[in-house]
């Protein structure tokens, strides 16, 4: 049985529970990070808790932790739960003030809730879909304006999964006025010749991690990035496409809404990328 962290006590996970007024389940108040572990280190951890407190201050909600002690939290959860390839989850709500209300509760008498898990995931360096690659259809971007905040609001997303399921494919790409924005977890990615391109930072799409890391490497490796906008049409007939997250690493897409990219089996660049960010990214694991 795991051992998950909850409000500053490490317990079993079935004596952990949060309240049923928790703004996290009546409203979605709340945000989250997930950071990977590969040889029971932490992948990109600065990153993902900059970027948790960046979504904190977004939406005006108190850290109830240090980067240092959430950093011991994690390490702790690898050691009790013995993790050797796999994630953490971290979410953190406004907390619980006893009722239902839209006005948020004042945060100096009510906590929020923070909570952490381990999710065990042997294999996932190595994982046989970056061998074969995924396949996406296009489905419309239909979330909010602030999709740069990393909240809990996963109930599209989640859908999109579940249509490209139904769909025989494995991810959803979001098409808004005629550019894809994102994965429904993930940054998307096309590559033409030499050059990788990618949708710029906005409000529009999260700031991945794993995107910040992966542009870097390639510059470093002399590949060129253009970040602008792309349509389906162009990702279509595109060399090679590709996808990153913190749980995928990067992630080759070899069909888009049912045409083949190239030969239909991934190329040149994102095997590369792949294999450039879990060498660079294992070295400065923590
Ligand atoms: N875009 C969306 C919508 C996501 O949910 C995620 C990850 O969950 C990403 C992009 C990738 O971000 P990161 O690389 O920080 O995991």
């Amino acid at each position: 049985m795991r051992i998950v962290y909850l409000n500053g006590a490490y317990i079993p996970e079935n004596e952990a529970s949060v309240s049923i007024f928790d703004r996290g389940f009546l409203m979605a108040d709340g945000v989250y990070e997930v950071t990977s572990i590969l040889g029971g280190k932490l992948i990109d951890f600065e990153g993902h808790a900059l970027r948790l407190q960046r979504s904190l201050d977004a939406l005006d909600m108190r850290n109830p932790i240090t980067s240092e002690d959430l950093l011991e939290v994690h390490r702790e959860l690898v050691r009790l739960n013995e993790i050797d390839e796999g994630m953490i989850y971290l979410q953190i709500t406004r907390g619980a003030p006893g009722d239902r209300d839209f006005v948020f509760p004042d945060p100096e008498t009510t906590e929020p809730t923070i909570v952490l898990f381990t999710q065990s995931k042997p294999g996932l360096a190595n994982s046989p879909a970056a061998q074969k690659g995924m396949k996406v259809i296009s489905i419309e971007d239909i979330r909010w304006g602030r999709r740069d905040i990393k909240t809990v609001q996963l109930l599209y997303p989640s859908m999109g999964k579940m249509m490209a399921k139904k769909a025989g494919a494995d991810d959803a790409w979001m098409i808004e006025d005629g550019f894809v924005t994102e994965g429904t977890s993930n940054n998307a990615y096309i590559v033409k010749g030499n050059k990788i391109i990618t949708r710029a930072l906005s409000h529009d799409i999260l700031h991945g991690i794993t995107r910040a890391a992966v542009l870097r490497f390639a510059q470093e490796a002399q590949m060129e990035v253009e970040e602008r906008n792309f349509t389906i049409d162009e990702a279509k007939e595109a060399d090679e496409a590709f996808i990153t997250s913190a749980s995928t690493f990067v992630m080759p897409v070899v069909e888009i809404d049912g045409v083949p990219l190239g030969a239909g089996v991934p190329g040149r660049v994102a095997p590369r990328l792949r294999e450039i960010y879990l060498e660079e990214s294992m070295k400065a694991a923590i």
